[in-house]
């Protein structure tokens, strides 16, 4: 983050704090911090918008930089991608794409255009204590969210799932950005996740109980109608109840993900399969999956996100409960051969972080060191990077809208300054990032 910008937030917390201090409501307070933050959130890219001329959408041609579209096929080098308005118009070699005498033309020769990342397990509104769990607000955690947004766009990551939030911070996020209140990335919330009286998640702010199918089926729907378009259920659940979800969102068009296995000890590792049966289409998290599940997986489709940096960070602090470590067999050992096994069996496997708590400063690069542990076990990059984006894409169910540098798809980009099937090593510090056909200059 620049400089000026850290000064604004910095000055935007005294003007809080004297407002505060001279009683004033908190609302204004509020307004005058979402303003400061706005505007550090504005003024740190330079942005660049074409203009659109007699009401056409603006031309963009990026020129000569080696394209990895993000399919898993061999880059390009000299490539050229047209962009018009919000998509990309035509992609191919130089020489073979016509380029448009009134586009506003970039130069990316000797530069690697990749398309944006996408974080596919995030729970943005997370608190980073427990502390700030007892006094914490929507309107912080609107903020909140978008410190991380804004966070992210700069890193080139242009898309994420939230798999649990605080409802209404997610909700303002939406339509602010609708009404163009705010410019960031793309978000694709589930608003709460669905579990049962005390299952994992009760008690979170981003979570609500339900019990029994039918109250599964209203929870869905009420996320359908706050607007909503996945789910995400966590155990534990009968197969009913997850069966109810299931069809519920089929019904309505939502797209369904299940967080896989345990996480206490009062959850059995039966719930996996139990969400499989259910016709979930993705599974988060690698715990305690037999080969049975797993094939299940392979056969139907069903997708992973493995999370596999924050459990690290979790065994590393000794953080995950000991009955799970002891009894269970939790380790890394757990999640790297069951993602071995994944990858053997060709699920498709998607990038999420799912940093929460005091595990939230380990954005952004957590989702750079995730990649690079998947090809610790043994991707290449290039599939990494597919994982990055074209999976992403999948997982969401917007394969065809998103993900990968192809005629019709979002023009959602990031420009590097060195090759990223070398190393990744410099993921994370794109020298411009576009974003709905718009170009922000870092
Ligand atoms: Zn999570």
């Amino acid at each position: 983050m620049k400089i000026s910008s850290e000064l604004k937030i910095f000055s935007g917390r005294k003007i809080i704090k004297r407002l505060a201090g001279t009683g004033r409501v908190g609302i204004i307070a509020l307004a005058v911090s979402c303003f400061l933050f706005l505007s550090a959130l504005f003024l740190s890219a330079r942005t660049d918008k074409p203009q659109e001329k007699s009401g056409k959408p603006a031309l963009v041609a990026v020129l000569g930089a080696t394209i990895i579209d993000g399919t898993g096929r061999e880059p390009l080098p000299d490539g050229v991608i047209i962009i018009e308005g919000d998509k990309i118009k035509e992609v191919g070699p130089a020489g073979k794409v016509k380029i448009p005498k009134e586009a506003h033309k970039i130069d990316a020769s000797g530069k690697w255009i990749l398309p944006g990342f996408i974080d596919c397990h995030i729970h943005l509104t997370s608190e980073t204590s427990d502390l700030e769990y007892y006094r914490d607000s929507n309107s912080l955690a609107t903020l909140r969210a978008l410190q991380l947004m804004n966070m992210y766009l700069r890193c080139g990551v242009t898309a994420v799932r939230d798999v649990g939030s605080h409802l209404e911070a997610i909700r303002a996020i939406l339509q602010a950005q609708k009404k163009g209140y705010i410019d960031s990335i793309r978000i694709y919330p589930c608003g709460y996740l669905i579990t049962i009286t005390g299952g994992h998640g009760y008690g979170m702010h981003g979570s609500m109980a339900a019990d029994g199918p039918w109250e599964w089926r209203k929870a869905v729907r009420q996320m359908y109608a706050s607007g909503f378009k996945h789910i995400k259920i966590s155990p534990q659940f009968t197969l009913e109840e997850a069966r109810a979800a299931v069809e519920e969102a089929r019904m309505l068009g939502l797209h369904i993900t299940a967080h896989g296995g345990g996480f206490s000890d009062t959850i059995p590792p039966t719930m996996t399969k139990v969400a499989i049966q259910a016709g979930v289409e993705c599974i988060e998290h690698l715990n305690e999956m037999d080969d049975e599940t797993l094939d299940m997986m392979a056969e139907k489709g069903v997708y992973n996100v493995p999370t596999l940096m924050t459990y690290y960070a979790s065994y590393q602090r000794d953080d995950i409960n000991r009955f799970l470590i002891e009894k269970r067999g939790w380790s890394m050992a757990m999640h790297e051969t069951l993602f071995k096994k994944a990858y053997a069996r060709k699920i498709v496997m998607g990038i999420g972080t799912d940093a929460n708590g005091e595990y939230r400063e380990m954005y952004p690069q957590i989702y750079f060191d995730e990649m690079k542990y998947f090809q610790r076990l043994g991707m290449s990059p290039m599939e990494v990077i597919v994982c990055a984006t074209g999976n992403g894409a999948r997982i969401l169910g917007l394969e065809n809208e998103l993900g990968t540098i192809e005629p019709g798809k979002a023009a959602d980009l990031q420009i590097l300054k060195s090759d990223p099937l070398k190393s990744f090593d410099n993921l994370g510090n794109p020298e411009t990032v576009i974003l709905r056909g718009k170009i922000y200059k870092f």
